[in-house]
């Protein structure tokens, strides 16, 4: 019998990153199980932890070893295979194991008790009463028969609202109990969020009887008899835009369902897709829990419970929903798989995507990646045939992909115009507006795009603090950063060459949108981005107005490209494609291809003709060319070109090591310290750097990294670990913050 337990404490330092050995008291045992939680004394507190297994006899003297106080409530703890994905991320990702284990617990652990209500119920013995029993009842305790009647109208009830009603008191209810009229249970109050209001429009969106495409039969067949064989398989589903992916979704899990088995859908960010969420939660209703972080806890933790309890076989969620408590897992979906938003930017810097692929593996689930600009690297896998691939290469409607006009705007230039926008991109949206349409226009990241540039040097204001540029706000007159909120107001001579000629250059949102209404003014303009949306109900707000066509134009960053469908939508107008394409990150290629992908995807979803106008000015790129084709294949081709010739990904694993200094010296001889570390013994893979990173100053942090690649970074990771570990233990790493980042998202 065992009577010691190794506990991992709740303590996170590098310091404390192993298991304690404590005692299991005589009042506990047979409680403590692996991967129970559990308050044990540590360094003179009382903190929780985790079990990591039982022991016959405790590895340390056994006079100092201490009791477990108490074991906490058993649905939080983990199972089985919630251990071994704890194990899994602490060695794939570089965290602590309590880091890991944090992620699986339930929404709020140790923060919010669940809050459970009183309900009333009728008992079988009440039923059975007859006419005169009740009458009876009337006359000698009408307060009882009160809370009778009322039970007959709603069955059960909260004793809250039973008790407002007929001001009967708990001395009441403990009659009516001891008679054996009523039962009382205590229950977690169950309460929908807000998305009850997509879900409750009616759409004829929601059809549940569409016949499918081909295409979609096919896929549907494949990914369906892939389940009721119950194999271990990936789909990468590369479907173009509007290919119709969620039908395609929606029938793999009601087929999942069917064979008694739960699935679990991940989507980048519910807010940017709430059209989907709407979709599947109303085909599904009552069986499909919703998991995302901007729930209110209590709300959330609702959720999570009622998938830990079984009770709902499908969850809907982002990132973190992929670590939801079901068991028996059938089918596991990742829409947009190459959305960065399923990477974690903070330790444990997991994928989501990954994740899910471990435990489609535990579960022997099929997985199914959507896309219609798929990760180069997952298509890569699909091209060596390690994962399988269906194509969805026709719109699901009659319509078809609209045409792509690209402006070259050197052109424009040269011709001596110096607006922003293109006239050929006025001339279309003068067509819209004449017909009655509505024209959708993105502009790259804001941050990136308006900053405050002198003509006649070129010099750019950029952040004290983050070296990014600084963006004009119209609205205020001043400039922001977009990285930690650093306010000024613009200069009136260049600080380079003491120029006159300031100009904000280039487009954020609220410059396109005040050139527009000074081109169209008696046209209405919504703008979607940050600003607009970040007051709650906002995002909602603005969406049902654009689509119910309240206005005509709507301007917009990457919010407006993902996700939403506007079928009054005809013009997609992408003011400056290239801003994204001179980032210092390997992905950049990729990313405006995606976009510029995306963003199109938006036009002509209705029953109209759409068209697309790319201003750049770089037409001849391949990520612009390809993209004006709906050419994913040669997109593709190019790319991967690009990674072999460089050895990036997916040639190469990657780790990032990113060192934060409050002090720019310290932070570069710390980086050094770190790569000479790592060269203690021979690498085996190549090194970049040290260097400063692209952003080389944030909130105040001096940012320093280096980047390891090569085929397979195994036979380093033990060295990745000692050297970490024996940094921030010491001097100079207890002043600084050293990042590890496995398969970086992103390199800036
Ligand atoms: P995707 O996610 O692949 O871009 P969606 O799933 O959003 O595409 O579907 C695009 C549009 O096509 C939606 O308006 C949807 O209602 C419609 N659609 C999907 N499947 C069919 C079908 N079989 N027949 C007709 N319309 C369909
Ligand atoms: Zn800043």
């Amino acid at each position: 019998m065992a009577q010691y337990a190794e506990v991992w404490v709740n303590v996170i330092t590098d310091a404390v990153d192993r298991p304690f050995h404590y005692r299991i008291p005589e009042s506990l045992s047979g409680k403590v199980q692996e991967g129970a939680l559990v308050k044990v004394p540590f360094g003179g507190q009382k903190v929780w932890g985790c079990v990591g297994g039982l022991l016959v006899s405790p590895g340390v003297s056994g006079e100092k070893i201490k009791d477990i106080f108490a074991v906490d409530d058993d649905k939080a703890g983990l199972n089985q295979e919630m251990i071994s994905l704890a194990r899994w991320l602490s060695e794939r990702y570089y965290c602590r194991f309590m880091e890991a284990v944090n992620l699986m617990l339930p929404p709020g652990y140790g923060k919010v008790r669940e809050k459970k209500e009183k309900y009333v119920m009728l008992t079988s013995l009440a039923e059975s009463k007859s006419v005169s029993f009740w009458q009876e009842l009337r006359q000698k305790a009408p307060r009882q028969a009160q809370v009778m009647d009322s039970l007959l109208n709603k069955n059960p009830a909260p004793w809250l609202e039973i008790s407002r009603w007929t001001g009967a008191d708990s001395r009441v209810l403990n009659q009516l109990v001891s008679k054996g009229l009523v039962e009382v249970e205590e229950r977690i109050s169950e309460k929908m969020s807000w998305l009850e209001d997509y879900v409750s429009r009616g759409d004829s969106l929601f059809e549940e009887s569409i016949s499918l495409t081909a295409g979609q039969q096919e896929a549907v067949s494949e990914i369906t008899s892939a389940i009721s064989g119950k194999e271990r398989e990936t789909y990468l589903l590369h479907g173009v835009t509007g290919s119709g992916k969620t039908e395609v979704y929606l029938r793999s899990i009601e087929y999942c369902l069917q064979e008694g088995r739960k699935a679990l859908i991940l989507v980048p960010e519910i807010a940017l897709t709430p059209q989907m969420v709407a979709y599947i939660t109303r085909r599904l209703s009552g069986r499909v829990v919703l998991l995302h972080s901007s729930l209110p806890l209590r709300e959330r933790y609702q959720q999570w419970l009622r998938v830990k309890e079984g009770k709902c076989p499908v969850v809907l969620g982002t990132r973190s929903a992929v670590f939801a408590p079901l068991e028996n897992t059938g089918l596991i979906i990742v829409d947009e798989e190459q959305e960065n938003s399923y990477k974690q930017e903070e330790s444990p810097r997991y994928h989501a995507r990954d994740v899910a692929e471990w435990r489609a593996a535990y579960h022997s689930a099929v997985m199914v990646w959507g896309s219609a600009t798929p990760m180069v690297e997952s298509y890569f896998r699909s091209e060596s045939k390690e994962i399988k691939r269906i194509d969805m290469l026709h719109r699901a409607t009659e319509y078809s992909l609209p045409p792509v006009e690209v402006v070259d705007m050197r052109r424009e230039m040269r011709r001596g115009r110096k607006s922003i926008f293109s006239r050929q991109l006025v001339e279309r949206v003068e067509e819209v507006l004449r017909q009655g349409e509505q024209a959708l226009l993105f502009i790259n990241r804001r941050g990136f795009s308006s900053f405050v540039l002198c003509r006649e040097c070129g010099h750019v204001v950029r952040c004290p603090f983050c070296s990014v540029s600084l963006t004009f706000h119209y609205h205020s007159g001043s400039m922001v950063c977009h990285y930690c909120y650093y306010t000024a107001d613009p200069p009136e001579m260049c600080p380079g060459c003491s120029g006159i000629y300031i100009k904000y250059f280039g487009t954020g949102t609220q410059r396109v949108e005040k050139e527009m209404q000074k081109l169209f003014p008696e046209c209405s303009v919504l703008r979607m981005d940050r600003d607009t949306t970040s007051r709650k109900g906002a995002h909602r707000r603005i969406w049902n107005d654009f689509r119910s066509g309240k206005a005509q134009i709507m301007i917009g960053t990457q919010m407006v490209a993902k996700g939403m469908d506007f079928p009054g939508v005809t013009l997609v107008g992408v003011i400056a494609a290239d801003t994204a394409l001179h980032l210092p990150d390997f992905r950049a290629s990729e990313k405006t291809f995606q976009l510029l992908t995306q963003v199109s995807g938006r036009a002509g979803r209705g029953s109209k003709k759409g068209t697309v106008v790319v201003q750049t000015y770089h037409p001849e790129h391949y990520s612009i060319a390809c993209a004006r084709d709906h050419d994913y294949f040669s997109f593709y081709r190019e790319e991967i070109k690009v990674r072999e010739e460089l050895m990036y990904p997916p040639f190469t694993e990657m780790l990032r090591m990113v060192l934060l200094s409050e002090e720019e010296n310290e932070g570069w001889e710390g980086i050094l310290e770190i790569s000479k570390g790592l060269r203690s013994g021979p690498l085996g893979v190549e090194m970049l750097g040290p260097a400063p990173a692209p952003l080389f100053k944030i909130k105040g942090f001096y940012r320093y990294h280096l980047i390891l690649k090569g085929k397979s970074l195994d036979n380093i990771s033990d060295r990745v670990r000692e050297v970490t570990r024996s940094f921030r233990l010491s001097k100079r790493g207890k002043k600084s913050r050293l990042i590890v980042d496995f398969n970086p998202a992103v390199m800036l």
